[in-house]
Parts: structure tokens; sequence; C-alpha cells
């Protein structure tokens, strides 16, 4: 084994691996019933994987074009229209990606430098903050209100600054299961006019979204919609969370420097798994369906969990089910956590790991993207604790 004996100064001195990681292997050696990492347990839809095959066996074998194959870039563009009434051209608008991460990666890459300033949300999706970082710029968290993490308007105005450059958002959010209200995005849009902060909009939850509410996109908001890059990803909508195809939307002047990076960096993303996306995006009930399917989920969830000392936080959205658990122990979530893997057999996320310092009320996030028997399991055994 080589050993590399120079002196390396960590861009990331805090971060360690990322805890769905940690979890799921910790998940997979005491065979626990794995609701921690966010992805689902049950198959995406045949014609799609016969979709995936009959391009792969078309010689389409080569690479695609550096902003992705232009008839997913149309089928993308007309869905955003159709649901959020904003056309975005997409020959210089929309960019096909390596997952919604890499988007978001390569937004911030492309646009901030040392010392510039991001807005972000506390508790904070796990790859925000090192994205910054890692690119010189510096984190400046506002924080969400438990217990309904509702945001904190006037913290926001309080944290802008003139270094200020971006604000990465989330909804629906990634670990708290809230969503943006319209009023939130009315209040976004009137506080950033005049100054030249650019959003990142993470949306890759935009179909699940429960009890009737709307996704407020930022597509929706033309005073935000100017100074937006919009991500999304295939991974939650088709439920092909492995196949690592997303897709960013953003005026065509910030699109154009986005691609600068974007092409030194992964150039394309996957060629034959874009020409079967395309097609697939032709069935809208695939997508329309969505909520109403994962609504069920959350559901049948609470519905076994209904005699467990476990409460509910409210999900208003994504596939995570949230539970504060005050009427049974006063353990740290992180110990609460590993605990439950090793010793009860179901795994979560603590969710203190999406804040730098760990809140004083304690809550672990369960997914229920996983098939009714497994999440009756997993509630039988919470309600026994
Ligand atoms: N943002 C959020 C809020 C997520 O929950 C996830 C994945 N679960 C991603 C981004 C990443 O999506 P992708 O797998 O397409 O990179
Ligand atoms: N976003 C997924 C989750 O929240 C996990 C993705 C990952 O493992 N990086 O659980």
């Amino acid at each position: 084994m080589p050993t590399y004996s120079g002196r390396i100064s960590s861009k990331l001195p805090h971060v360690g691996t990322t805890i769905f990681t940690v979890m799921s292997r910790l998940a997979a050696e005491h065979s626990a019933i794995n609701l921690s990492q966010g992805f689902p347990d049950f198959d995406c839809a045949q014609e799609l994987r016969d979709l995936v095959t009959k391009y792969f066996n078309a010689g389409l074998n080569q690479y695609p074009l550096m902003a992705g194959v232009p008839r997913l870039r149309e089928a993308i563009a007309e869905k955003v229209e159709t649901l959020y009434g904003t056309r975005y051209d997409s020959e210089h608008e929309v960019t096909v990606v390596p997952g919604a991460t890499y988007g978001i990666f390569t937004a911030v890459a492309t646009l901030i430098r040392p010392g510039d300033e991001v807005i972000l949300f506390e508790p904070a999706y796990d790859s925000y903050g090192p994205a910054v970082e890692v690119n010189g710029g510096v984190p400046v968290y506002v924080q969400l209100k438990y217990p309904d993490y509702s945001i904190d308007w006037a913290g926001v105005q309080k944290a802008i600054t003139a270094r200020t450059r971006m604000m990465i958002i989330n909804t629906p959010n990634n670990p708290t299961a809230s969503v943006f209200s319209g009023e939130d995005m009315r209040m976004l849009e009137a506080m950033l006019r005049n100054t030249g902060i650019v959003v990142v909009s993470d949306e890759v939850y935009e179909h699940i979204v429960f009890d009737g509410h709307q996704h407020q996109s930022v597509a929706r908001f033309p005073g935000l919609a100017e100074r937006s890059f919009v991500v999304s990803s295939f991974g939650k909508t088709y439920h092909v969370t492995g196949w690592k195809t997303g897709y960013v939307l953003a005026p065509k002047e910030l699109m154009a420097e986005f691609r600068k990076v974007h092409q030194f960096n992964s150039f394309v993303a996957n060629g034959p798994i874009q020409h079967a996306l395309a097609e697939y995006m032709q069935n809208k009930d695939a997508y329309r369906s969505l909520a109403a399917f994962y609504q069920r989920k959350r559901d049948f969830f609470l519905e076994c969990l209904k005699a467990s000392r476990f409460k509910p936080l409210p999900s208003r959205g994504t596939f995570f089910q949230n539970l504060a658990y005050d009427a049974i122990s006063d353990e740290r979530d992180m110990d609460m956590a590993l605990r439950l893997t090793k010793e009860r057999g179901v795994a979560s996320i603590p969710v203190s790991v999406f804040y730098r310092e760990p809140p004083a009320h304690r809550v672990l996030r369960f997914c229920f993207a996983k098939s009714d028997e497994t999440l009756a399991r997993g509630a039988e055994i919470l309600s026994r604790i």
C-alpha cells in the first residue's frame, strides 16, 4: 500500500464520512431495518427499465451533448412551463447533470469566490456547507424555528450583508419535511429585490408535497426565477436514486457560466439514461401520482405508530417523517440512533448532524420510501420502545 508522506492541509477539516453512509453501513452490519438513508427499497417501473435497455442497445453509448440530450431538455422545459408557468429555453437555460448534488456543487463553484458569504438554513442538507467551504465561501446559517421549522425572515434579513453572494434554499425540505409557503416565497422575492444575491433552489422533492399543498418552485416567481438556479433530480421522482441524473435551470447568463464549469467537471451525464427518461417523461402520471403515493405511505407509517411514545412532527413533503422522543429518553439523538440500530434493529438519521452545534431538541428522521411490510415491521419495533 503506498503511503503519502507530504503534509495535507485539509480543505474540509471538520468533515467525516456522511451520516447516510455511516447509518446504512451500521444497519447492514446489524441486519437492522434501514429507515435511515433516503432511498426506496422498491424498484422503479418496469417500463423505465425496458426503456434504458432499449437505449443501451440502440447504439447510443458515446458522449451525449454537453448540456444534455435535446429531447430530454425539451421535455423538462415543457414540464416546468406546465407546472410553474415559466418557459426556460431548452437550448440555453436547461442543463442535464449527474445528480442534484452535482448541480448544487457546480452552481456554487460557478459563482463563489473566497470570502463570499452564502446563506444556508439550519438544519441544512449535508452537502451545502462543504460545497460552499471547499470553494472558499463562508456559510452563514439562519435557524429554522423548531418544531414546525418555519422561516425566521427577520433573521434572514439580518444575515444579509454586502458580502452575501448566494442563498441555498430547499423546499420540500430535507431533513425537516417542511415546505415553503407562497407567502415565504413572496417574502424572499421582496427581500432579494435590488440585491445581487443568487438563489440555488434545491427542489428534488418537488413532486412530493402532501395534504393538497402546492410546491412553491422559484420558477413560479419572476423576481426569483431571474436570479436562481433551480436544481432537481430524477432520483426521487422515478425511484432511481442510483442513476444520479438531475437537471439545472437558470437564466441564460447564469447558465452560460454554469456550463463553463460543468464542461470541465463531468462534461456530460449518462447518455442512454437521458434518452430513456425523455421518453418516459411523456407518461405524466408517473410524477402526478407521486404525492398521493407517498402521502399514503406517510399515513400508513403514522397509523402503525399510533400506540408509540415517539411523537410525530409535521411531514408536509419529502419522504421523511421526523419523530421526537422526549417521552422516552433524554439521550442525544446520535446515541439514540446508534442504540436503536444496534439493540432494536431500526436505523434512522439523527437530525442534529445537520446542525453545526447540536440543538436542544432531539429528533430522529425516518425514511418512509419503503415497502408497507418494512414500515410496519419498523413501526412495530418503535412502538415497543
Ligand atoms: N438535495 C436533497 C435535499 C436531497 O435529499 C438529495 C438526495 N437525497 C439530493 C439533493 C441529491 O440528489 P441526487 O442524488 O440527484 O444528487
Ligand atoms: N439525500 C439522501 C438522504 O437524505 C441520501 C443521499 C446520500 O446518501 N448522499 O437520506
